[in-house]
């Protein structure tokens, strides 16, 4: 029971600006923050956090050790991450004073992992082992099409979303997680309703207002409230939430019971200022009262 999270590893550098920079204009920060960030590395930590044994897959550079370390601390398996000769995947984000931002992302050694790679690190894999993956690594559909062979618990993360990246793989899944934007596109340009895609689980996350879950199998379509709290911060609430997803189908529990646990998760990090480094615990679930 080992989750692989095919994932990326960011830096986020935060910068704190009087006002967002124009066209040719030089502006001092007057704050700067580095936190461990990226959807592969935020799953990984939710998981973990959730007690499942997650085995990273991805890269960095040797500029990105300290993220490597930071994965380890917070339990993560980082065996199988490897150090190129590439620069490590990061996200400048420059924040004004009203919390207005402009984002630059650099996948850099993300999506340059090789083939060996990934086959090594599913070498030991079973049945009862999943395979999770977002779209910010390169050989998603070559590490999902590993994964239905080995017939392990495909799960793909739509985000950040890309009709094409989704097709490539959508015959070799068992569960995908997106949210109602991604979902509405995803019907757009597939131009078949979700219940048309032939993925046996479907979850749909909306928000403050829950989700929804499409099982193909029993054909049904059933909405979970959300957990009422005060949000703070959404950032991170989509990845919380997978993580925990996917560790509590790998401890084997029913859908129902797994999605409850983790909207609980994902509403207490709303509560929360912050990404990787901030994600809920079991420990903390359990004092969470809501
Ligand atoms: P993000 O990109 O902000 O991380 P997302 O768009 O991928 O998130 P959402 O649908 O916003 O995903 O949220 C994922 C889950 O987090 C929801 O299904 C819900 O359980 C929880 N959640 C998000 N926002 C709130 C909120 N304001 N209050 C309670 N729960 C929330």
């Amino acid at each position: 029971m080992t989750i692989f999270n095919l994932g990326s590893i960011n830096a986020d550098l935060f910068y704190q600006l009087p006002h967002l920079p124009a066209p040719g204009e030089t502006l001092a920060s007057t704050g700067f923050h580095r936190g461990l960030g990226g959807k592969g590395a935020n799953m990984s930590v939710a998981a973990a956090r959730a007690a499942a044994h997650v085995m990273h897959i991805g890269a960095v550079g040797a500029d990105g050790r300290w993220a490597v370390e930071r994965l380890l601390e917070y339990g993560v398996d980082t065996r199988n991450i490897s150090e190129l000769g590439a620069t490590t995947g990061h996200a400048i984000i420059l924040i004004d004073a009203a919390g207005e931002n402009q984002i630059v992302l650099y996948p850099g050694a993300n999506v340059a992992l090789g083939q060996g790679q990934v086959t090594a690190a599913l070498g030991a894999a079973t049945p009862s082992d999943s395979l999770m993956m977002q779209n910010e690594t390169n050989l998603q559909s070559f590490a999902a099409g590993l994964g239905r062979q080995k017939g392990m618990r495909v799960v793909y993360a739509a985000a950040p979303f890309d009709a094409d990246a989704v097709g490539a793989v959508i015959d070799r899944i068992d569960l995908l997680v997106l949210n109602k934007v991604e979902a509405a596109q995803l019907t757009a340009a597939l131009g078949q309703p979700l219940d048309g895609l032939g993925v046996a689980d479907i979850v749909v996350t909306l928000g403050a207002e829950g989700c929804r879950h499409l099982d193909a199998r029993a054909g049904l379509d059933r909405h979970y409230p959300g957990v009422e709290v005060e949000a703070v911060d959404t950032t991170g609430a989509g990845d919380t939430f997978t993580g925990y997803l996917v560790a509590g189908l790998d401890r084997g529990m029913p859908m129902e019971q797994a999605i409850a646990r983790a909207q609980r998760a994902a509403a207490l990090m709303v509560t929360r200022q912050g990404t990787a480094d901030v994600i809920p615990d079991l420990k903390d679930l359990e004092a969470f009262r809501a």
